[in-house]
């Protein structure tokens, strides 16, 4: 069966190998990551956009080798870069993937954010992903309207893999507790109006995810599709 993700075309899984999945929605953040390791380590692989680093110490911290990748646009801002350098100053062996645009890909200016991020975003990631078992995101039910149903543990439909979200229940001001409780790196854009951080054309100061493609009604890059339903 053919999933259409804007110009991205991926093959959905057959919904019959869904496998029986636990129901952690009790478990905390490092209880869930631990549980993902055990199960799917070394096949899995965690997602990071450094606007924050909070997944990064916590799953290095349950298993120091696992996977975390990193979408390398070439339209981020070059703090995100810094992020990613102190990182792998903090986190000795950090094992930080950087996956890059496909070949000839599309500009935003030109050829609109769809294509953009489909070239840039979606299909290195989707590459990237047909070789694991399971993927970790920092996804959170308060980020946006779109996120509001996440789960801990879901199966990623059109991917055909294990999706798995430690941080679904927590808030913002959990993320903000931990942060200062472990001393964190943080984004320096954070603390000038940034709620969320993603491509420097496409990011604007503002609330949560309201800076993103601001004014231009898209809200999400087409990464968390998961269901063949909603593309
Ligand atoms: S967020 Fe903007 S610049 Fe980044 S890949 Fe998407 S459209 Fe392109």
């Amino acid at each position: 069966m053919k999933k259409s993700l804007g110009e991205a075309t991926v093959v959905a899984a057959d919904p019959a190998d869904a496998p029986d999945l636990p129901d952690l929605e009790d478990a905390s953040p490092r209880q869930v990551l631990a549980w993902a390791v055990e199960q799917y380590f070394p096949d899995l692989t965690i997602a990071t956009s450094l606007e924050d680093t909070l997944l990064v110490d916590m799953a290095y911290r349950v298993e120091p080798g696992v996977e975390f990748f990193f979408l390398e646009t070439r339209f981020h801002f070059d703090e995100t870069l810094q992020v990613a350098e102190q990182v792998r100053w903090r986190y000795p062996g950090l094992n930080l993937v950087m996956l890059e645009p496909v070949d000839n890909p599309a500009v935003w200016s030109e050829d609109g954010y769809e294509a953009c991020c489909n070239s840039r975003k979606v299909l290195p990631m989707n590459n990237h992903l047909r070789t694991k078992q399971a993927w970790v995101t920092g996804v959170k039910r308060v980020d946006a309207p779109t996120r509001a149903h996440t789960e801990h543990v879901e199966w990623d439909a059109a991917r055909g893999l294990v999706k798995i979200n430690p941080l679904a229940r927590w808030t913002d001001d959990d993320v903000a507790a931990y942060e200062k409780n472990h001393d964190l790196i943080t984004h320096p854009l954070k603390s000038q109006g940034y709620g969320s951080i993603g491509c420097a054309p496409c990011t604007m100061p503002g609330a949560g995810r309201e800076g993103r493609w601001a004014g231009s009604g898209k809200v999400e890059c087409g990464l968390h599709v998961t269901t063949q339903e909603s593309p």
